[in-house]
């Protein structure tokens, strides 16, 4: 079981992004992606979701060994991929806890109905979990939420709908160190073996408290080097420089 990345190329408004991206994601281990800005690493997570904005030009994206390429978005959702935007979308008009529960409806098999008992149970268990108050069920999907507040609540829903492989795009930007704690101890009491992670980051900091299995970097496009935690370290003292001279 896998989330594989096969030679993938990638454009956006005819601009080429991706340039033959490799990667495999075994269920069970956590990949760590970094890179200078602007190397394509949002645009990877949004082509691995379906994001309609991003022409696939070339290459594949396998789920336990079937290709993805004819599914949408919700298709994708649906059969257990989960993207935690950068920027996270705000949703006027649908409460939190509306927006979670027709999205935990619409994987459920016609004429079957969620039971409203369980699912608040199991959403206040989690918000207290990501010491959320619970005044967040009520509000707008992200309307008017901190940065912060934005971020943790979008591991609210990937604790939520239960993903197999889950894509956390700079999940750590605009956390102080309590809110990273607190994202990292929801990203870790969902690691298991049957589940994958692309975690992507700028910092060593987030990687203190998610411990990566791999850390790739990428640059225009592609990885450029793969190694284990230690590469993150390394990376932190020494920055991306060996990119120009490579
Ligand atoms: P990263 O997340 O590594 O910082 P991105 O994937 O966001 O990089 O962006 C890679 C490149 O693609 C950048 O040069 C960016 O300007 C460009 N890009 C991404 N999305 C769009 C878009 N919707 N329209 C035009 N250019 C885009
Ligand atoms: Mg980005």
């Amino acid at each position: 079981m896998s989330l594989t990345i096969e030679n993938l190329y990638a454009s956006v408004d005819g601009t080429p992004i991706l340039k033959g991206l490799n990667l495999e994601i075994p269920a069970g281990e956590v990949h760590a992606m970094m890179g200078p800005n602007g190397s394509g690493k949002s645009t990877l997570s949004k082509v691995i979701a379906g994001h309609e904005d991003y022409e696939v030009t070339g290459g594949r994206v396998l789920l336990d060994g079937v290709d993805i390429a004819e599914l949408e978005v919700d298709e994708r959702s649906r059969a257990g991929i989960f993207l935690a935007f950068q920027y996270p979308a705000e949703v006027p008009g649908v409460s939190n806890a509306n927006f979670l529960r027709a999205a935990l409806q619409a994987r459920l098999p016609k004429g079957e109905e969620i039971d409203a008992v369980v699912f608040y149970k199991e959403m206040y268990a989690k918000m207290d979990e990501l010491e959320m108050n619970r005044k967040f069920t009520s509000r707008a999907v992200n309307e008017g939420f901190s940065g912060g507040e934005k971020k943790r609540n979008e591991i609210l829903q990937m604790m939520m709908l239960d993903p197999r492989y889950c894509l956390l795009d700079e999940t750590d930007s605009g956390l102080d160190i309590d809110a990273l704690k607190v994202v990292a101890k929801g990203v870790n009491s969902m690691r298991s073996p049957n589940r994958g992670f692309l975690v992507i980051t700028h910092y060593q900091r987030l990687l203190d408290y998610i411990k990566p299995d791999h850390v790739h970097v990428m640059s225009d496009g592609q990885i450029v080097k793969s190694g284990g935690a230690e590469l993150a370290l390394e990376l932190e003292e020494s920055g991306y420089d060996f990119l120009k001279t490579a």
